[in-house]
């Protein structure tokens, strides 16, 4: 069900039975030459679309702008920071907390948003609700490691193409990733904005576009090459997700709440 749907009353006797909502969260970032800006919203938009066929559970319009100041600098990224998400996510979640949903998932699409929705996160713990983080691309490689990928990979790729093969841009899907050691050669890249110094990883916040003009990077998961997508592989995987993430709402839903901290 969609909560954009619905009609206060509507809204009132869900609440009767149930006091969970989901509510997706993306990012409008780059992603490579071969993908759109749009994939980390496009992707929770399609999961929530699957989980809206198959569970009854209530789900909010997306939050489709996030934290990805790695990534600004490629025309058409925007970031709103990870206080800027704070912000905003806190305020509607906030809302709901305050009509009585006290049981809250967000469906993230994006790794840079995770800070924030952990802050959001535990500041509604401390108001006696619950706020679980469903990071789409890390269940669905524990659900089936080979599935597993990082961003602009074959996993995002895949996922993409189960939304809508057209958005995929093939003749880029064969560029090499273009990393330099941009802190040159004594300190060599090592993944996302991590070098790597005498075997031990170190970061160092930076535009990623001082790293690769490409900008897909999946140095840290080796062989995650784009070109090894399909759209079978996306539409198995993003179904799997949705089914798991209807049982699992099924048992979060029903958790006790902790007290007022
Ligand atoms: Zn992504």
């Amino acid at each position: 069900m969609y909560l954009s749907h619905m009609n206060y009353r509507e809204v009132e006797n869900y609440l009767q039975k149930s006091d969970t909502i989901l509510i997706p969260v993306g990012s409008l970032e780059n992603h490579g030459l071969h993908m759109p800006l749009g994939t980390d919203s496009l992707i929770p938009d399609h999961i929530a679309k699957l989980l809206n066929e198959r569970s009854d559970l209530l789900i909010a319009p997306a939050i489709n702008y996030g934290a990805t100041d790695d990534l600004t600098g490629f025309a058409g990224t925007v970031s709103i920071g990870t206080e800027g998400l704070i912000s905003l996510l806190r305020a509607v979640c906030d809302q709901l907390y305050n009509y009585g949903f006290r049981h809250l998932m967000i469906l993230n699409g994006h790794g840079g948003n995770t800070a924030a929705i952990q802050a959001v996160g535990s500041h509604l713990y401390r108001k006696g609700a619950y706020l679980a983080i469903l990071n789409w691309w890390l269940m669905a490689g524990q659900i089936n490691p080979e599935w597993a990928g990082g961003h602009g990979g074959g996993e995002e790729t895949a996922a993409v193409m189960a939304v809508d093969p057209g958005l995929i841009k093939k003749e880029y899907l064969n560029l090499p990733e273009g990393i330099r050691n941009d802190l040159g050669d004594d300190l060599p890249y090592g993944a996302w904005t991590s070098l790597q110094y005498k075997g031990v990883s170190v970061t160092v916040p930076r535009a990623i576009k001082d790293i690769t003009d490409n900008g897909w990077l999946v140095h840290s998961f080796k062989g995650d090459l784009p070109t090894r997508a399909t759209a079978e592989w996306g539409k198995e995987m993003l179904e799997a997700t949705a089914d798991y993430i209807a049982d699992f709402g099924a048992h979060f839903s029903q958790t006790k709440l902790p007290p007022v901290r």
